[in-house]
């Protein structure tokens, strides 16, 4: 009967934590467990198939480094090609492929993180020093495109980048000092760069990290204030109760009959003698009589089932759903009890008396004829009723086999 769906909201995720997060600036990009799951959960799909994108593409990119590889170092060319075709590229397809399984966040991002380190930066330099060409030292200037590519490209977790990147340097100055006479000052000058490059790189990638993080709070932070004005569009402020534009909406879900052919219990409620409270104890003393009663209507009704409104003024309606009319008169006589049973006194009738109320009931099954307004009508007449009788009952009056026994109350139908 819920008619707003709120839109991908997290179970067990509301604003208090989302608010305590934000204001602490998560500076270890980590989100308490609930978010976190929530945040991962939110994001993980979608940043598979990215990653697997962007790993595709750097495979591409690897692969046109062999112009590079024929153009410095002829010689060793073949063992170019079958290293970046025969054993890096169906190695970097076969990661590619557990990318499209949705692996555990740690998993994906271990598989970029050693794909990109283990493979692009590893098989560069191995094939930099396996070369025998004149410029053959210029690979290991590919190493700085890997950082790019894990930082920028990717945007692979920060931790993982760290990693990664910090394997990337010492691979890069192991790589150098291994070079035959490549002198130490050039490797120095070269490893300086490198360091600023890895500096910069995992700067980058905690800055692009939590933006991310940030936009994904304050996307749930929109959704949640979206749901709660949802709530309160619909709830009436001096009750708490439902308001009539929901009635109106689970009117319409039930003139459509969507999911369910089951019989539809209303219960019309009224006060009585509620204009004489006012008159005499004044209105904000009625207000706290119609709290009361609301609150006592909601106790009586099972939760997330039946549905209370206010109607109007000292009105209320009760949807019941699935409920029969017998069964509906007993549960609207529970309720008449327990008000009663209150004991509220009403200023405006002789000492001892107290807030009484009237209830019209009536049920159908929905369908195109006997419409959802057919139903409150024929509750309305027994309202009336019930109220031409004398007040302080339910119409249709209940059986004596129906007399409700207050044990009763926890009643659970269906
Ligand atoms: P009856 O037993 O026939 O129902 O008589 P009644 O006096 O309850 O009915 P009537 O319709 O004449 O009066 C309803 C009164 O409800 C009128 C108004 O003073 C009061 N009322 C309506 N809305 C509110 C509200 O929000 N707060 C308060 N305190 N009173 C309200
Ligand atoms: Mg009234
Ligand atoms: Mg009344």
């Amino acid at each position: 009967m819920e008619r707003v769906s709120h839109e991908n909201i997290p179970a067990g995720v509301d604003s208090r934590i989302v608010e305590r997060t934000i204001r602490s600036g998560f500076p270890w990009l980590k989100f308490p467990r609930r978010l976190e799951a929530a945040f991962e959960a939110e994001v993980g799909a979608d940043r598979c198939r990215q990653l697997a994108i962007g790993a595709l593409f750097g495979v591409v990119l690897y692969n046109l480094f062999l112009i590079s590889d024929w153009l410095t170092a002829p010689d060793t060319f073949h063992i170019a090609l079958w290293v970046r075709l025969g054993v890096v590229t169906p190695i970097a397809l076969l990661l590619i492929a557990t990318l499209y399984l949705n692996p555990p966040v740690g998993v994906r991002e271990l598989i970029v993180a050693a794909g990109a380190v283990v493979l692009g930066a590893g098989s560069n330099l191995y094939l930099m020093l396996a070369a025998h060409g004149p410029h053959h030292d210029a690979q290991h200037q590919i190493i700085i495109l890997i950082l790019l590519f894990i930082t920028m490209v990717q945007r692979i977790r920060f931790w993982y980048a760290v990693a990664a990147c910090l394997a990337c340097f010492a691979m890069h100055a192991v790589g150098l000092a291994m070079l035959p006479q490549y002198p130490l000052d050039f490797q120095v000058s070269a490893n300086a760069v490198f360091g600023c490059a890895v500096v910069l790189a995992i700067f980058a990638s905690y800055v692009l990290e939590r933006e991310m993080r940030m936009n994904f709070l304050l996307s749930l932070r929109g959704r949640l204030q979206r749901r709660e004005l949802d709530v309160e569009s619909r709830r009436d402020p001096l009750t708490g109760l439902r308001n009539r534009r929901s009635l109106d909406e689970v009117i319409e879900v039930c003139n459509q009959n969507k999911g369910w052919n089951q019989e539809l219990a209303i219960v019309l409620l009224d006060i009585d003698h509620f204009k004489a409270f006012n008159d005499t104890a004044g209105h904000q003393a009625g207000d706290v009589c119609l709290k009361r009663v609301a609150g006592i209507i909601q106790s009586e009704l099972r939760d997330h089932v039946d549905t209370a409104f206010r109607f109007g003024g000292e009105e209320f309606i009760l949807v019941l759903r699935g409920v029969d009319l017998s069964t509906a008169v007993r549960i609207s006589e529970r309720i008449r009890r327990a008000i009663e049973d209150a004991a509220i006194p009403h200023p405006a009738l002789p000492i001892g008396d107290v807030v009484t109320v009237s209830m019209g009931v009536a049920s159908a099954i929905v369908s195109r004829e006997i419409r959802v307004g057919v139903i409150i009508s024929a509750a309305d007449s027994a309202l009336y009723a019930a109220k031409r009788n004398g007040r302080n009952q339910v119409s249709p009056r209940p059986q004596p086999s129906d007399v409700v026994d207050m044990q009763d109350r926890k009643l659970r139908l269906m």
